[in-house]
Order: C-alpha cells, then structure tokens, then sequence
C-alpha cells in the first residue's frame, strides 16, 4: 500500500544552470521508466524555480532543504513555507543532520519546521539518525525514539499521513558507509513501532520511512528491498542522472 519514494537531496550542489542540466538527463532517463514510484529532487532554494519549469509536464516532484518556521519578517536569509508553496515545492526535508550539526537545528525547532510545512500542504520529510558513537554505546534506538517523538509533538492524527520520516544514520551519510540492510530493517521496524505507539497500527503502516547514507545503485537494491523500508533520502548519487535514474529503475522493478 505504500508507494516507494526516492528524493534527492543536492545539498549545496547546482546553480540553475547545472540543475538544468542535471534535470534533462534525469528526463531523459526517467522517460524510459515506469510510474510505480514516487520521485522527488530537493535542489537548493536558487535552483527551484528552475526545477519547477523543467519538471512540470513529468511526474518529477520538487522539494526544498528547509523551512523557516516563521511566516514571514525580518529573518534575514531565510525562506518561508508559503514562498516554498507558491514556487511548486511540494515537500521539505526537515531536521537533516548536517542543519543539526552546522546550524544548530533542534529537536524544538524541528518540530516548528514540521507545523510550518504542514500548515503549507507540503509534505516534511523529517530527518532523524545516531551518531556512530551513540550506535556504539547502544543509544541508537532511544534516540531516534526520541527525535521522532519530539518532531512529531502535536501533529494530528490527519496530517500525521502526510509526514515522511527519514532515518539517515549520521555515519553513513557522505562517509560512504552504508548500514547493512538487516541494520535498516530493524531501525525501520523500530520507527514503525514508535509511530504506532504515538498514533495508531494503521497510520503507522501508511507512513513512508525512508532510508539515506550513501544509497547508490551497487547497494539500493537490498536497501529497498527491506520490508520496512519505503525508499529512499539520496545525497552523492543524487547528483549524477545515470545513477540516480539506476535507482528509480531498481526501485521500478521492486514495486
Ligand atoms: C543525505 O544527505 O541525505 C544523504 C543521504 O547523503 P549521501 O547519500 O551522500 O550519503
């Protein structure tokens, strides 16, 4: 019942023109795939508007990075969840570890990035993981727990359904590394299970739980294959149209 997802993230990657081009490849490709899955890119906030013209006659979606939490005002530098809507975003990533680690994101502030997204109909992808030093000292599942629980305080049953979650061990992001599938599936079951306990058995199964840390097309196929697992949160691989649209195909043929 859950679609696969797969949405790159080009963190601080490609000005408007290198998005364009990004972007005509991943046409290209793309064309020749099925529809069974969902795909999204979150280019930076510059590059948008250059997403949105290129993609708007393909079923390619277009997210951003993140959100302010504030409508509007004086917040030099920041963008808004109603001027990500009125550009034809229709997702935001939210609470990514490297806007933890370098821009002191909170579990507090995460969770007012939730609200400001849902309040704009778009779809937060929120973003949670452990450091390699907490899986070592077996704090992993708590702390995920708890990201989760605090990220979510006061979403309502209804637009529970239109959270993604990504778990996106910090170690495995941009480090090459990848967690085993079995590592995966058992966060990803941990995850549902959390979900299940803050709502209910039934929406915790409609809510899609994406896995990011170095998915690549060598490694993608046993990622997705995962029961709990319902896609993907792409950074490195997202940048390259060939390997991308590998991993649009592999996800194809496990729909
Ligand atoms: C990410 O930034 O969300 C990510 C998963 O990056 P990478 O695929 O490069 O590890």
């Amino acid at each position: 019942m859950r679609r696969l997802l797969i949405a790159g993230n080009w963190k601080m990657n490609c000005g408007p023109y290198d998005a364009a081009e990004l972007l005509e490849g991943l046409i290209e490709k793309k064309s020749e795939i099925d529809e069974n899955v969902d795909v999204l890119v979150c280019p930076p906030f510059v590059s948008i508007g250059m997403a949105v013209k290129y993609l708007y006659d393909t079923d390619i979606q277009v997210g951003a990075q993140n959100l302010h939490f504030e409508e509007n005002g004086a917040y030099t530098g920041e963008i808004s969840g109603s001027m990500l809507a009125e550009s034809g975003c229709n997702y935001v990533i939210v609470g990514h570890s490297e806007r933890r680690q370098y821009f002191g994101e909170t579990d507090k502030t995460v969770n007012k990035r939730v609200h400001k997204a849902l309040e704009h109909k778009l779809a937060p992808i929120v973003c949670v993981g452990e450091s390699l030093e907490q899986r070592k000292s077996d704090k992993h599942f708590g702390l995920v727990k708890n990201q989760i629980t605090a990220a979510l305080h006061e979403v309502s049953e209804k637009d529970i359904l239109d959270v993604v979650i990504a778990y996106e061990p910090i170690w495995a992001i941009g480090t090459g590394e990848t967690a085993s599938p079995e590592q995966a599936q058992e966060m990803h079951e941990h995850i549902r299970s959390v979900l299940t306990e803050l709502y209910d058995e039934d929406s915790a199964e409609q809510i899609n739980i994406l896995y990011g840390g170095s998915m690549k097309p060598g490694n993608a196929n046993e990622l997705l294959g995962q029961k709990d697992v319902d896609g993907g949160l792409i950074g490195g691989a997202s940048l390259d149209a060939e390997s991308f649209s590998e991993i649009i195909t592999i996800a194809e043929d496990l729909a």
